[in-house]
């Protein structure tokens, strides 16, 4: 089995053939293209396809930047996928776009040959909130999708593994720094296996110094800059992302390697850009170490890390107290060795380990791609929303009458993803008989039975015992009081809390290979937790739209917030009880303002 890699930047493309034990058949690299003039990204991959002749291609993986939190592991490609990448070309313009163009010509090139999709953005895709959130208006940051992605995290997740394996120890018990320095540079907490900081952000320019690129700097420097009139938008990207970095501190280039022969010279800002540099990178080890409380290992990779040892060495100074003890000779030699092209740095005896590791983006590629096609992934298919339903009541015009007043009328406030349904003004107060709830939302349109859907959680809080019922089954469901602006209603039954339940157009019931009142079950893979939810409820009608719904204490045992996002799969328990695959997908979780 052949494995073709594709890896398009923004003005290069590489390609690389492995066989299933990942060697190297082939190679090969096309550097400044350009889309206006001379030779075309396509060009350049057309011709590299050419150069295959007769090898056999058995699958085909593209290195993507940006996937978003939509894709939190490598994914078999289709229209919906190609069109996901799309939706995040916006974010990532340089790069998305040429990965299109290259799955495009991939797919005319190698009829019926499988395309797997691998996100520089998926290791990262499972971060912590608290790490992945800035801390602006929260509303806002959901509208424009302001949260920190990650970058570089093929790159991360191979030199993580890479440094495991040195060390022996499964990266599921390691407290990793990994550190990424080439042109473009980021450091991750690499925690118990799982990305749990980066230091690139929604954009690949926030973190370390980079060639080009500043890395963090105060928001509103970039503010006065604009103020100021002689900035543009234009002119401040180009600031930031191309005249910025070590080139813009030192004033001579973005290659280490020239700024290390100024400063050896002793040209001052050549040795500023060195100082920064390291100065940054310490900072975010100290950092890392402190977000993960400990650390095992130091792992330095791309073209600066893998290079220069007085860069290193410059990083780990003032580290011991971490319990960091560098081999001046080992790191000033660093014979990167072995299959997996690694070498360790640090003292035998230093608590922590340091490990250099040749960075190889496009084997991670492989190895991903390999198992994308050959053991179908639950993370890997096409989307399905879940909304969180907060508690919540359907009225009936009588009820709502006697609560809000005759001749009132619902009044909405936010429409809902099914067409016709609305989260209304209008709240109501449970009162039962241990407690009372106030301000639960009214949803509309008006119902021909009183329904009032609650969590586990209000059900002791109220104390009441409301029964687990698909919605509008009220019968010998729990009594609850209702209190509106304008009176108050007992009602007898019509307490309950909801089934989950997804609802599907009869398409998407085709596609996951379910019918209406099935019962599936559904791995959540989003959040921090990975969660299997049973009976669930399989709801189809024509006006329906894919949406699964859960409760508030079902979202945050899976410890899935508001707008956050995951995959999920619909399963099917066996005689046995044993969880049976049904179909795939990929989830976001919505709003539901109810
Ligand atoms: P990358 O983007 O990972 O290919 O890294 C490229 C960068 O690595 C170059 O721009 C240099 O700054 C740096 N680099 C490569 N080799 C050396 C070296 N021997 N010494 C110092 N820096 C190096």
């Amino acid at each position: 089995m052949n494995i073709l890699v594709i890896n398009c930047g923004s003005s290069s493309v590489k390609y690389a053939l492995f066989d299933e034990h990942e060697t190297v058949l082939m190679q090969g690299k096309r550097e400044r293209l350009s889309s206006d003039e001379g030779k075309s990204h396509r060009d350049a991959l057309s011709e590299m396809i050419d150069e295959l002749g007769a090898h056999q291609v058995d699958a085909i993986g593209h290195r993507v930047v940006h996937g978003g939190d939509e894709f939190r592991a490598p994914t078999l490609i289709n229209n919906g996928v190609i069109n996901a990448i799309d939706r995040w070309s916006a974010a990532a313009p340089m790069h998305n776009p040429y990965a299109l163009m290259a799955i495009n010509e991939a797919q005319v090139r190698f009829e019926g040959v499988p395309n797997v999709a691998v996100f520089d953005t998926a290791f990262h895709a499972r971060m912590p909130r608290r790490a992945s959130t800035y801390a602006i208006d929260h509303d806002i940051a959901q509208r424009y999708q302001i949260k920190r992605y990650g970058f570089h995290g093929i790159s991360h997740e191979y030199a993580a593994g890479v440094a495991a394996g040195f060390l022996n120890c499964p990266v599921e018990s390691l407290r990793l720094v990994t550190l990424h320095l080439g042109n473009g540079a980021s450091a991750c907490a690499v925690e118990y296996g799982r990305s749990a900081e980066t230091s690139m952000g929604n954009t690949p320019l926030e973190g370390l110094v980079m060639g080009t690129r500043s890395g963090d700097v105060d928001a509103g420097v970039l503010m006065n800059l604009l103020q100021s009139g002689e900035y543009s938008l234009k002119t401040l990207n180009t600031l930031l992302n191309k005249s910025s970095g070590l080139l813009g501190l030192s004033g001579i280039s973005n290659d280490l390697r020239d700024i290390e022969a100024a400063a050896a010279d002793g040209h001052d800002r050549a040795q500023l850009a060195i100082n920064v540099f390291a100065h940054r990178a310490r900072k975010y080890v100290g950092a890392y170490a402190a977000a993960m409380g400990g650390l095992d290992a130091i792992v330095f990779t791309g073209g600066i890390g893998e290079n220069s040892a007085s860069m290193r060495e410059r990083i780990l100074q003032r580290l011991e107290f971490l319990g960091v003890q560098l081999d001046i000779d080992r790191n000033r030699r660093s014979e990167i060795r072995g299959d997996n092209q690694y070498a360790v740095i640090s003292e035998p005896h230093s608590r922590v380990d340091v490990i250099v590791v040749k960075t190889n983006e496009e084997r991670m590629i492989a190895r991903k791609t390999l198992i994308a096609v050959s053991t179908p992934s639950i993370e890997t298919a096409p989307t399905i929303p879940i909304a969180v339903s907060a508690r919540h009541c359907h009225l009936t015009e009588e009820t709502f009458a006697a609560l809000f007043g005759e001749g009132a009328q619902p009044t909405m406030d936010k429409p809902l993803l099914q067409p016709g349904q609305y989260a209304c003004k209008e709240r109501v107060n449970l009162i039962g008989p241990r407690d009372r709830i106030d301000g639960v939302r009214v949803l509309g349109p008006l119902r021909s039975v009183d329904q009032v859907e609650i969590a586990r959680t209000d059900e002791f809080r109220l104390g009441v015992d409301a029964p687990i019922r698909d919605s509008g089954k009220i019968d010998g469901s729990a009594p609850i009081t209702l209190e509106g602006p304008a009176g108050t209603v007992k009602l007898k039954q019509g307490l309950i809390c909801a089934l989950r339940h997804i609802h599907m157009h009869p398409d998407d019931a085709n596609q996951f290979g379910v019918a209406d009142k099935d019962e599936v079950a559904v791995s959540v893979l989003g959040g921090e937790r990975s969660l299997i939810f049973g009976d669930v409820r399989v709801r189809v009608k024509d006006s329906y739209m894919l949406e699964m719904h859960i409760d508030t204490d079902e979202a945050n045992a899976a410890e899935l917030g508001r707008g956050a996002s995951g995959g999920l799969s619909v399963t099917d328990i066996d005689e046995d009880g044993c969880v049976k695959r049904l179909g795939e997908g990929q989830f976001k979780t919505q709003n539901k303002p109810a």
